[in-house]
């Protein structure tokens, strides 16, 4: 990432929030942060287009956490004052965390609210009393309708990564939010695209914004060396593994574009003899948070996710992205390959492209308005990933094995056939969404 010339200091904040800056390492804002938070102190409503790893969450963390406070007097504190949506319950994680780093230094407390939990400690946590919310969507107006959170204090409301939020389907449920809060408030949109549906809810929830925009849409992130590899479909697997073995790759993001994908991927990588985890909507939260801690420990070099799973993964420092699948919509490709190259970090990202998919790498090449060097593996060819079968075929070896009434000859083990990969079902809100 970038940073500017601007100081830390010349944009006013305090010393405990600089002091907290300064113990993260940050020497300098990056680009969002110069330009988003004098215009959040100004107190005008922000639609600000930045996608993951510009620094976008600090941008609106430390102005808002200063404002609160600043202006709310100690009793008044611990009544919700400031809400931040966020699409997934790792962003809301990511969010939660980076905000309570900044809070705590000014006695302020954060909490995070989302599904696939069970509501009772969230409402206990809100019963105690906080300063600041990050939650999903569908969660957070469970709590609105059951009267178990009171946002007629809010003063500020950050829509983060609110593309991304409306692909999954959340657009009811914000406007039902945004009824619940008072006429007064500021209103900060954070986007990486700005599609129509963005602009109508700019139009809907934000009053006469200064737009602020730091990476357009149509880039990607600067640090990222992407590749296209054309491989026909079926020697995917076998050529991600190849890839990984010749280049030594420790920590790998692979996208998948369906949950079955993500499974059967893994199953094999794992058959290959290289260790990998799956992450889906599918999973529990549970297991989602454990898998991704030991990801990021380094405990298995392969993770394979899709594109909800990943949004909002913070994994530092990730060196490689691998795109098995294309994504069928072109601004993915953007929030995929931004998981790597984050931070000022060099990234690589490669996509395995089959024939079937060239039209979805035209469209993601118009979107981000270069050609991706396409390159190839001189000894891909020849080679062959030695896969043991023994385990998933051994028991139709045996089945076949027994020699039936009419038959002469020992049956020979077959491979065991593989059901071909349905591009994920079209399931709007209902199939896609989990953080309710
Ligand atoms: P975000 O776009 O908010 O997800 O941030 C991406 C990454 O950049 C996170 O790992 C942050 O910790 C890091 N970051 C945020 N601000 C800065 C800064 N001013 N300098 C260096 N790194 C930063």
């Amino acid at each position: 990432m970038k940073n500017t010339d601007i100081s830390f200091d010349s944009l006013g904040l305090r010393p405990e929030l600089l002091s907290a800056i300064a113990s993260l390492g940050y020497t300098s804002p990056t680009p969002i942060q110069a330009e988003a938070i004098p215009v959040i102190f100004e107190g005008g409503d922000l639609l600000a287009g930045a996608q993951t790893g510009t620094g976008k969450t600090a941008a609106f963390a430390l102005p808002i956490v200063q404002m609160l406070a600043e202006t709310t007097p100690a009793e008044k504190r611990r009544k919700p004052r400031a809400l931040v949506l966020v699409p997934t319950r790792e962003l809301a994680a990511q969010v939660s965390d980076e905000m309570n780093r900044y809070a705590r230094r000014l006695s302020l407390r954060s909490t995070m609210i989302y599904g696939g939990v069970t509501i009772q400690a969230q409402i206990e946590r809100l019963h105690r009393g906080v300063d600041i919310v990050v939650a999903t969507p569908g969660r957070l107006l469970d709590h609105a309708e059951r009267g178990t959170i009171d946002l007629s204090r809010i003063k500020f409301l950050v829509l983060d990564e609110a593309d991304r939020m409306l692909d999954l389907g959340f657009i009811d449920e914000i406007k039902k939010v945004a009824e619940y809060l008072p006429a007064k408030h500021q209103a900060l949109l954070f986007s990486a695209t700005y599609s129509q549906n963005i602009k109508q809810l700019a139009d809907q929830l934000l009053d006469q914004p200064k737009r602020v925009e730091v990476a357009r849409r149509t880039l990607t992130a600067e640090a990222v060396t992407q590749a296209v590899y054309q491989v026909e479909k079926s020697r995917k697997r076998e050529m991600l593994s190849f890839l990984i073995r010749k280049n030594g790759w420790n920590q790998v993001l692979v996208f998948t574009r369906t949950r079955y994908g993500a499974d059967k991927l893994t199953e094999e990588l794992l058959f290959d003899g290289i260790k990998a985890a799956a992450i889906h909507s599918n999973k529990s939260q549970s297991i989602r948070t454990r898998t991704l801690a030991e990801f990021k420990q380094g405990l298995f070099r392969v993770l394979v996710a899709t594109d909800v799973a990943a949004r909002g993964l913070d994994i530092e420092r990730l060196p490689h992205v691998v795109n098995y699948d294309l994504p069928q919509v072109p601004e993915d490709y953007v929030h995929r390959i931004g998981r790597t190259g984050r931070a000022g970090e060099e990234g690589i990202a490669i996509s395995l492209v089959s024939q079937e998919e060239l039209i979805l790498l035209a469209a993601i090449e118009k979107l981000v308005k270069q050609s991706i060097p396409r390159q190839s593996l001189a000894e891909f060819p020849q080679y062959a990933v030695r896969r043991t079968v023994k385990a998933k075929e051994g028991k139709l070896a045996k089945e076949q094995a027994k020699p039936k009434k009419t038959e002469v000859k020992a049956a020979t083990p077959k491979r065991k056939k593989v059901v071909p990969e349905r591009p994920a079902p079209k399931t709007g809100r209902r199939g896609q969404r989990s953080s309710r």
